[in-house]
Formats: structure tokens, sequence, C-alpha cells
């Protein structure tokens, strides 16, 4: 009888968002809160349950304390006063009392007095006028679900191919592994020992406490991934990449060779480097929060700002003022360095369910960035007046997704003029991703109308070969990244800028790729943006070429 042969396991590609950048590999290890078996058919005594509501309080305060001291050290006291607020709030007396008195004269539990008061409170600040409140309902939902998660006497139960129920801070295997949870809570990376290596979840906000500690950890994360228990299979290997928040379930060698994953695990930052001479290197970011790895890698500035995902993380369409916080923070921190903010690339792919029908249309490239702003002029709108609002802190270059003809280019940038008149901004410029073909072909009129470019490897490729990026075999994308056609029409661009006067640079996957780096200082191009921890390598390829 034959042997049946068996079948490598198969590349899949989940696309999340990223939450905290860097590369892992590792063996997929799920984690889930386990609530042990509590009696619930009693009628509670309220004596018990007022104690057991204080060993909750007293135990979660100094959970907290350890959470400040941590965050203090990582991070600087800013950050540590996060958990020190939530330490004050459980050692509050009137807090305090009200949970007792929702014990004592209503006869809940304590887990009971506690939803029903903290949701009481979480209504309030959701209700308050101040933004700093409204942003704290995050915080008492995350001392709520604690304190609850300690009344139920929840443990943290971990399971992978070959191991269940490790306890928390040790994997019995000592496997470098990927934890794959419902939600980062600030707890978790705490708990999680030195063999966890990144993290995927379900929910969870880039600017969550959990989320602030893991990059400061250098630890990658990716979020909404939908259904993870369900998507990833338990015997898996996991790539994740936090920079573009892809998870690669089972990559093939190819693909790991790729990322030149580093297996040493949390801990490792980003290389820096100094600027080199015929080169200017700059970051990609997917939020305000990211500008901090751009500056440790020595980014000599921001090349490209993914707006969308503020949005797609926020799970809304981010007002104006929110927007506008944002985005002065990037230019404060960025200190006089160039700053490209690309107006929102929403659709296509990218979609939410808050961005209503036409928006979620089906897959339809047509509808997606430029396509898209102009289906919904109300996003453009509060964009950019958040833009212009921001543009008082430093000069914006203005970057304007998947345009394929002036004409709508000339349109979108009108409707942007006409939302700021008021406003009366100075500094902001406006300039055309080249990424889809028909565009490139334009590319004259549109760099005489521009005030720059900058061409997106990622979007160009694909349409330019009708090469799917999304396609889980990341070899059929890659192997147009040296084709002659592409080089050409790279090499086009740039001298079509040179001829208008107006700047260019290159971003997109391809950007980052330093065996590329040669070859695109030999396009005539002199600027590159890509994620913050390709720049040492890019740097590196372009001081050995020379300038
Ligand atoms: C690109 O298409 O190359 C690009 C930079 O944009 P994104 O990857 O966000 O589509
Ligand atoms: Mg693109």
């Amino acid at each position: 009888m034959v042997a049946a042969k068996r079948s490598l396991p198969v590349e899949r590609r989940l696309k999340g968002v990223p939450l905290s950048p860097g590369v892992a590999l590792g063996r997929a290890c799920f984690y889930k809160r386990q609530r042990t078996a509590v009696d619930s058919t009693s009628q509670p005594d309220s004596r018990q349950e007022i104690q057991r509501l204080h060993h909750a309080l007293r135990w979660l305060a100094r959970q907290r304390s350890v959470l400040a001291r941590k965050a203090e050290a990582a991070l600087g006291h800013e950050h540590a006063e996060i958990f020190q607020a939530h330490r004050l709030m459980l050692a509050d007396e009137s807090f305090q009392s009200q949970l007792a008195g929702s014990i004592e004269n209503n006869g809940n539990s304590a887990e009971h007095a506690v939803e029903t008061v903290l949701n009481l409170y979480k209504q309030q600040f959701a209700a308050a006028d101040s933004e700093y409140l409204q942003q704290r309902v995050a915080d008492i939902s995350e001392i709520q679900r604690d304190l609850v998660a300690y009344l139920n006497r929840e443990v943290g139960c971990r399971r992978c191919a070959d191991a269940f129920g490790c306890g928390v801070k040790r994997c019995r295997l000592s496997n470098h592994h990927i934890l794959i949870g419902e939600e980062l809570t600030a707890s978790l990376p705490i708990e999680t020992d030195h063999h966890t290596i990144g993290f995927i979840v379900e929910k969870g906000g880039p600017n969550s406490h959990a989320v602030i500690l893991a990059r400061a950890s250098r630890c990658p994360v990716v979020g909404n991934i939908q259904s993870p228990f369900a998507s990833i299979p338990v015997e898996a290997q996991i790539l994740i990449d936090g920079d573009s928040g892809e998870v690669i379930v089972n990559p093939s060698e190819a693909t790991r060779a790729r990322y030149q994953v580093k297996r040493a695990g949390c801990g490792h930052g980003v290389e820096v480097s100094m600027p080199v001479p015929g080169l200017k290197v700059m970051a990609n970011i997917g939020q305000s929060a990211d500008v901090g790895s751009a500056l440790d890698a020595g980014a000599e500035g921001v090349g490209l700002y993914r707006t969308e995902m503020e949005m797609l993380v926020a799970g809304r369409l981010l007002s104006e003022a929110e927007q506008a916080a944002r985005y002065s923070e990037v230019i404060r921190f960025m200190a006089g360095r160039p700053v490209c903010i690309r107006l929102l690339d929403l659709g296509n792919d990218k979609t939410a369910q808050w961005m209503g029908t036409t928006a979620q249309g089906g897959a339809a490239a047509g509808r997606r960035g430029a396509g898209l702003l102009l289906a919904h002029p109300e996003f453009l709108r509060a964009q950019a007046r958040a833009l212009a609002r921001a543009s008082v802190h430093g000069p914006i270059q203005v970057l304007y997704p998947m345009i394929s003809h002036l004409e709508q280019f000339l349109e979108l940038r009108t409707l942007f003029v006409q939302a700021v008149t008021d406003l009366q901004p100075t500094g902001l410029q406006h300039g055309v991703l080249f990424e889809v073909p028909a565009a490139c072909l334009a590319a004259p009129e549109l760099m005489q109308a521009a005030d720059f470019g900058c061409i997106g490897t990622n979007d160009l490729i694909q349409y330019l070969f009708a090469a799917d990026r999304s396609d889980g075999d990341a070899a059929s994308h890659t192997r147009f990244e040296t084709d002659a056609v592409l080089w050409d029409l790279i090499q086009t661009l740039s001298r079509t800028a040179t001829q208008a006067g107006k700047p260019m640079a290159i971003c997109g996957e391809l950007a980052g790729n330093p065996k590329l780096t040669g070859r695109i200082m030999g396009s005539g191009l002199t600027a590159i943006s890509t994620s913050p921890s390709h720049i040492a390598g890019v740097r590196r390829a372009a001081s050995e070429r020379g300038p």
C-alpha cells in the first residue's frame, strides 16, 4: 500500500490593522479567559459580597501599581499616570460606597454591582462635553472587565497544537509563539512570558494602554482579525507584520525569507541609522502613535501617513477635532521634517459598516480612495478642515490616493479648498499618488497641476499586471518588482517630475527592499518612504551604492 503523501499547509493571508510595528514568526497560541465554576444559584449574602468586592478592588489596585511601574520604566511618567489614575479610582471612598450600596440596597452580587455602577459611569463620561472624559470610557470598561473577571475567578488559559492549559508566564514547551486573543487588555503583556513574541487580537485600539505597552516593549501586534479562533488552525505557524497589519498563516519559505524574520522575540527595536547622501529616507506610518518608531529609526520625515487606519481602528469616522489633534501631533513630533499625509484611502478592501452602503459597495476599485471621497464629500470635508487646522504647526503635503485622471484630481482639490476657505490655511501642498496606470499615463498633465507626486508601487503593480496584492502567494506579486515594464514606468515618472520641476518620491513595499534601492536611485528618484523597520537597510544599500 502506498502511504498517503502529506501535503504542506497552504499559505493564507488575513488582513488586520497594524497596532504595534515589527515582524514576528511563531506558533499559534490561543489565549482565552475561562471562568471557573461559581455557585450562582444561591441568594447572595450582602456581607460576603461586600468582602469579595473589597478583595477585588484591592487586587486590581495592586495590579495597576505593577502596570504603573512597568509603564514608568518603559515609557516615562506621563504613561504611568494613566494606571495611577485607575488605582486612585479603585481606592476612592465614594466609588467604593456606591458599589457597596448597590449590594446592600438592591441585594446585588458583587459582579452585578460592578456591572451596574460602572455602566452608569460610562454613560456619564460618554455624555460629557470634555473629549478627555469621553476618552476615559475605555478606562472604565477595562476596570469593569478586570473586576468582573476577578470576581468570576476567570483564569487565563492557553492552548497550542501540543499543550493545553499552560499557566500565565509559563509556556510548557518554551516555544516562540504568537498569542491569539479576543482582546489585548492592559494586563496581557504582563501576564505573558518572554516566549510570546507577538499578538493577534480581535479587538483593541492603537491608543489602548495595552498597545502602548506592547509598542514600548517592541512587540508586534495586529488587531481587527475577525474570529481568529475560527480562522487560524491550532497547528499553524504564523507570521505577523505589525507594520502592514498582515497575518500570514503557514508562510511559505519564500515568504519567510522575504520578511527576514527575527525570531528573537519582543524587545527588538527598530535599528537606528543616520541620513545618507543622495537619498532621503522617510517613514510610513498608519497612526499618529507610530511617529515614535519613525523618530527612533531616524526617519527624515513622514513620507506616507495612511490616515484611513485611524478610522478603521476607531471603528468610525473621527471628528474634525480628533483628526486635527492626531495630525498636529505628528507634525509637532516631526519638528520641521517633511510630513506627507494621505487623504482617506477607504473603500474596496478597506471598508467598514459605518461608511454606509455606497462605500461598502463590494470590491469596486473605482470606489476606493479618490472615487470614494467624491462619493462621500462629507468625509473629505472633515479631513480637509482637520488638515488645514493642523497646518498651523507646520507644512503638510496632502497626498491624493487612487487618482486616475486630471479632472478627478482637480475636482477633489477644489472641494478641499472650498471646505477650508474660512480657515485660510497656508503651507498645504497637494500631490498625486501614482498608483493607477491611467494616472501614470497622464503624469505630464497631473504633475503640472500638482505640487508633488509619489509612486505607490503596491497598487501600481496590482493594477499594471493584474496581480492581486492580497494573493496568498506573495511571490506572484513580488516577481513583478523587477519587471522591466514597471521600471520603465518608474523612470518615466521620475523624469516627468524633473521636467515639471516638482518632487517625486516612491513608497510601497518595493521601496523598502534594499536590493532595489540602487535601482530606485538609478531611476533618478531621491526620496523613499518605507516602514521604520526598513529604513536602516535601505540606507545601508544607498551608501554602498554611493550618491
Ligand atoms: C501603494 O499602493 O503603494 C501605497 C503606498 O498605498 P497602500 O499600500 O496603502 O495602498
Ligand atoms: Mg495604494
